[in-house]
């Protein structure tokens, strides 16, 4: 009895729903990777970085493989293609998955088991990425949450429910197939310049999760807005790659709360949280899949953004004049990652401050981060822009230099993405350009020439801010 585990986004071995359940019934598993022509040439929705991380991750998990007597089998193609003849070549009698809920997975999945079945190869589909799948967190009357509140209230009412951890496979085999090399991931990384903030693998996954609860995350409600003090989990390429599996995340951070005090309890359960928010965005984008290319809200779907080409590169660049935007942009670019505050600020000057279209955001992020996920990222973007499932009216406005006293107040962060502020004493440093208005001789005296070294503010936040306020207000 032999099963294909087709590895996607879940390049682990442990706690994997469909190779546990195919190692409960195969005498062998051919565990397969397919580099999707579909996906690596014609997607422009898929950043170096993820790419990077994902060939770490896939060398990761051949070792992990081999550790425990079985093979990885990576292949390149198209994927129905690919799957027939490793079917024909190994007389597999099953295709074991874990399920993805964005629509182009969706439909390749639908595919994948209509033809098989035809050929009698049974395909099945295991609940792998969230703690519950998308139709499991309903309210009393069947329908869908939109909203995050009361979904959270359910998901932790149903978390009771969260199975533990299956134990680790020791022993698999895996019969001798044709495999090609992987690309290396150094090749990719040279052509890109990025120098990623993680990198990819089960094993680099397990040691942050547990560098997290070993500390940080007893301080994470306190610290984690703050981008200078490094205090989330930097897990997110993880979750999104399937490194790590979410029921761990989630067990051995709840493992902790007994003998957390309360603050430390709070911070659990703050994290906690953004686990939900995670999963919420899953079931959106599985229940409401129009998000993918429009406004959540149909009534912001017309909305008669400026989009301004030129402010536009100016926001890509990091050269807006307003520094925690910049630095942030630039941090992006540099890193592929970008702290949640941060992105929820360049999210909200894209659309409330530059006028432009959200979609142009959310493709560029997805080509720069290293953890872009359609689900997380169109709900971020979503949100930022009011068009989305957030309950506040559209009126959430921004302000930048607000933003950053409070986020950065000693602005650490922006000192270190925008090197040409450094001498620019803290009063001024989120919005330099007052430096000018208030006290010209000062800004001799550090040696920025702003304009030059460093550009005057694109737009003005004020004027902005009504402009948008009449955007939105146009709309029905
Ligand atoms: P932590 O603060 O340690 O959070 C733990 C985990 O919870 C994260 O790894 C992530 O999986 C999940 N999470 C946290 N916040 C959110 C959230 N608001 N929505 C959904 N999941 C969340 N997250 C992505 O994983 N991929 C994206 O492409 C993405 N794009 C975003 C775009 C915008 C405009 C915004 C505002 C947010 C976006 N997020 C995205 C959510 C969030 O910013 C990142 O998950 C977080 O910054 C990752 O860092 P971390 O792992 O240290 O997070």
């Amino acid at each position: 009895n032999r099963i294909i585990v087709w590895h996607r986004r879940d390049l682990r071995i442990f706690d994997h729903s469909a190779l546990a359940e195919a190692a409960k019934f195969a005498d062998e598993i051919i565990p397969i990777f397919i580099l999707d022509d579909d996906i690596l040439l014609r997607r422009e929705d898929f950043s170096p970085a993820c790419v990077g991380f994902m060939l770490e991750s896939l060398e990761a998990l051949a070792l992990s493989y081999a550790n425990i007597g079985g093979k990885l089998i990576v292949r390149r193609g198209q994927v129905l293609e690919v799957l027939k003849s490793l079917v024909g070549e190994t007389r597999a009698q099953a295709i074991y998955f874990n399920e993805d809920y964005e629509p182009f997975a969706k439909m390749r999945d639908q595919a994948v088991q209509s033809e098989f079945e035809k050929l009698g190869v049974r395909v099945k589909a295991f609940t792998d990425q969230v703690c519950f799948h998308p139709q499991r967190v309903l309210k009393d009357n069947g329908q869908p949450y939109t909203v995050f509140t009361p979904y959270q209230k359910k998901w932790l009412a149903l978390s009771g429910n969260i199975p533990t951890p299956q134990p680790a496979l020791t022993r698999i085999s895996t019969p001798e197939l044709p495999s090609i090399p992987l690309p290396k991931t150094s090749d990719i990384r040279k052509k890109f310049s990025v120098q990623p903030i993680v990198q990819g693998g089960e094993p680099k996954g397990l040691k942050r999760l547990r560098a997290f609860l070993s500390q940080n995350i007893y301080h994470y409600k306190e610290l984690r807005d703050f981008p200078a003090t490094n205090a989330t989990s930097l897990l997110s390429a993880d979750l999104r790659f399937g490194t790590l599996s979410i029921r761990h995340v989630f067990h051995e951070s709840m493992r902790l709360v007994p003998q957390a005090s309360e603050p430390a309890r709070e911070g659990i359960q703050t994290f906690i949280s953004e686990l939900i928010w995670r999963e919420f965005y899953f079931q959106i984008l599985d229940h409401f899949p129009h998000v993918e290319k429009h406004s959540f809200k149909p009534e912001f779907e017309n909305l008669k953004w400026e989009n301004n080409e030129v402010f536009f590169e100016a926001w890509k660049n990091g050269q807006t004049g307003y520094p925690i935007v910049d630095a942030a942009m630039r941090a992006l670019r540099q890193t592929g990652w970008m702290h949640n505050r941060l992105r929820m600020i360049v999210a909200s000057f894209l659309t409330k401050d530059l006028l432009i279209d959200w979609r142009w955001g959310e493709l560029y992020f997805m080509q720069h981060l290293i953890d872009g996920d359609l689900a997380a990222n169109n709900g971020g973007w979503q949100w930022s822009a009011s068009t989305g499932t957030d309950a506040q009216p559209y009126f959430r406005i921004f302000n930048p230099v607000l933003q950053s006293q409070k986020f950065d107040p000693k602005g650490e962060f922006i000192r270190k993405y925008v090197p040409e502020l450094q001498a620019v004493p803290v009063r001024y440093i989120h919005f330099p350009a007052e430096i000018l208005r208030k006290s010209p001789l000062l800004a001799r005296e550090i040696g920025v020439a702003l304009g030059k070294d460093y550009p005057h503010p694109i737009v003005e936040h004020k004027v902005q801010r009504e402009k948008a306020l009449r955007l939105y207000k146009a709309m029905p």
